[in-house]
């Protein structure tokens, strides 16, 4: 019999989560159930609108504001949601930002500071939400990768390389903390349309247009079919897929490409 993923008292941190794909994840977990957990870097005003959206579904939530690639604010995060929530079941790596510049130029700061969000942080929010996973003996990591890591793309090579860590850094973690009960898997959504994305076709870095014309169903993926992704691995119903990558991406790494064939 088909189920549908209950997440009834369950408590998930959301890194990232007061705007885009990560509010999608947080309002899809807090729907199906679960109490979240509302990291911010900076924008504390949005995190708190999520935070009141997932109390009008009935659960509870507290925004975190935490540097992801900071360890002291990662450890005091992860002791916040135990604290005030009780637990911490799930844990969605999704912080990140974009670091679009051709890879002669890419400054030393550019390069270490997308390295240090995106897969630092990765590794930081893991170790300390692992920690009490083990404790808890069960626990679910979902990191937000990219199709970026998976095929080249021009000019991101500090993003490439911290999403293919990410990926390499799921199958490790998913190896040894298996004998936990703890499940670590990834998501690598194609392009979605969130602010990250719209300010580089604001600032002339891609074309929507272009993305949907290489995208076989001619749709880039929404940030609500990351979050139901999300959700499932968060779920009993994933409990055997342990240090996997799932591909959103609407068909766009399987397909080879050339324009004219896509439109028939
Ligand atoms: P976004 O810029 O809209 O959201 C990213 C969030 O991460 C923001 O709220 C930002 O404040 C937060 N953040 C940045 N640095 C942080 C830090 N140091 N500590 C805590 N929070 C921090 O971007 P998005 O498009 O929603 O992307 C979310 C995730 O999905 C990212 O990991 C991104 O790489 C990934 N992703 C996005 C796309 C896309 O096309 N939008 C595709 C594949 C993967």
């Amino acid at each position: 019999m088909k189920q549908k993923p209950d997440l009834t008292g369950k408590t998930a941190l959301v890194t990232g989560a007061s705007r885009g794909i990560g509010r999608a994840i947080a309002l899809a977990l807090a729907r199906e159930g679960a109490n979240v957990a509302v990291n911010c870097s900076s924008s504390v005003v949005d995190a708190e609108k999520v935070v009141r959206e997932i109390e009008k579904l009935g659960r509870k939530s507290i925004v975190i504001k935490a540097d992801v690639a900071a360890k002291p604010d990662v450890e005091r995060m992860v002791k916040e949601v135990t604290g005030e929530l009780g637990r911490i079941d799930i844990l969605v790596n999704n912080a990140g930002m974009s670091t679009v510049c051709p890879s002669e130029k890419i400054e030393e700061s550019m390069w270490r500071r997308g390295i240090d969000v995106m897969l630092n942080g990765v590794f930081f929010c893991s170790q300390a939400a692992g920690k009490e996973m083990i404790k808890q003996k069960s626990g679910k990591i979902i990191n937000i990768a990219s199709i970026n890591g998976i095929v080249a793309f021009p000019e991101r090579a500090c993003y490439c390389s911290a999403k293919a860590g990410v990926m390499a850094l799921t199958k490790v973690l998913a190896s040894e903390w298996a004998k936990h009960n703890i499940n670590v898997n990834a998501v690598a959504p194609g392009y979605v349309e969130t602010e990250l994305v719209n300010t580089l076709a604001s600032q002339g870095k891609l074309s929507i247009e272009e993305l949907k014309g290489r995208t076989p169903g001619g749709n880039l993926t929404s940030a609500e079919d990351v979050a139901e992704t999300v959700v499932f691995l968060a779920s009993d119903a994933a409990k055997s897929i342990n240090g996997q990558t799932i591909v959103i991406d609407g068909g766009w790494t399987s397909y080879g490409y050339i324009e004219s064939w896509l439109k028939g």
